[in-house]
């Protein structure tokens, strides 16, 4: 599996957000987000180190750290990725989450080993939105999350009307964050009260407060 990055700092985003977590950084990525913060991953000259399912699990529990946030780049482009699950999740003293673009068809890791998932919804200031399968929303569920990543008005109606078509407020996580330097955080307050949008989340990116947000392998 091509690992760019390996790291432990605190989860930025999701239902952990706040807490420890290890990350693993993989390499690629099948979309072109006009605010890509992490486009050094998904190039091709990149630099990877090689290591399987058991090395990346060694390298987890060498840390101690429990939250395991598979992320890239697109994590599910791996070819091993089922096996890497299985792996981790047969271990029950980690909490496995994976940061997925929502263009990745999520069925496929849906079995026995099922990680959680916190799924973007690129909306039409990404540039990406024609990408989406909304297919991937029937496979949410409680535990799950889905991000919408939004820098203008025009997004957050976009997001509005996806959360109303596949009633995503009832069924699972519904977090709201900017996209850094484009819109401030409180107009995404006002629409939510304006819409009185019950069980929705804004979330900062903590990373871009806490570090410089230039900053990697934090
Ligand atoms: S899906 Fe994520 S990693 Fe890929 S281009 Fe978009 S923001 Fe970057």
């Amino acid at each position: 599996m091509k690992v760019v990055e390996k790291f432990v700092s605190i989860n930025g985003e999701g239902t952990r957000a706040g807490e420890l977590a290890v990350f693993i950084r993989f390499k690629g990525c099948n979309l072109r987000c006009s605010y890509c913060d992490t486009m050094w991953a998904n190039e091709a000259d990149c630099d990877d180190t090689e290591m399987s399912p058991e090395e990346i699990h060694s390298y987890i529990k060498s840390t101690g750290v429990k939250n395991v946030t598979l992320t890239g780049g697109e994590p599910l482009l791996q070819k091993e990725m089922n096996t890497l699950l299985e792996v981790l999740l047969s271990d029950k003293n980690l909490r496995v989450e994976i940061e997925t673009n929502g263009a990745m068809d999520l069925e496929p890791f849906t079995g026995e080993y099922r990680p959680v998932f916190t799924m973007d919804y690129k909306l039409p200031g990404s540039g990406q939105e024609n990408a989406m399968k909304e297919s991937n929303f029937a496979i949410l569920g409680k535990e799950d999350t889905v991000k919408f990543v939004s820098g203008s008005k025009e997004d957050l109606d976009r997001a509005k009307e996806i959360i109303e078509k596949h009633d995503l407020l009832r069924r699972t996580h519904v977090y709201f964050s900017p996209v850094f330097g484009s819109i401030e955080p409180v107009e995404i307050v006002a629409f939510l009260m304006e819409n009185c949008m019950n069980d929705a989340r804004l979330q900062i990116q903590m990373h871009k407060v806490i570090w410089d947000p230039e900053e990697r392998g934090v």
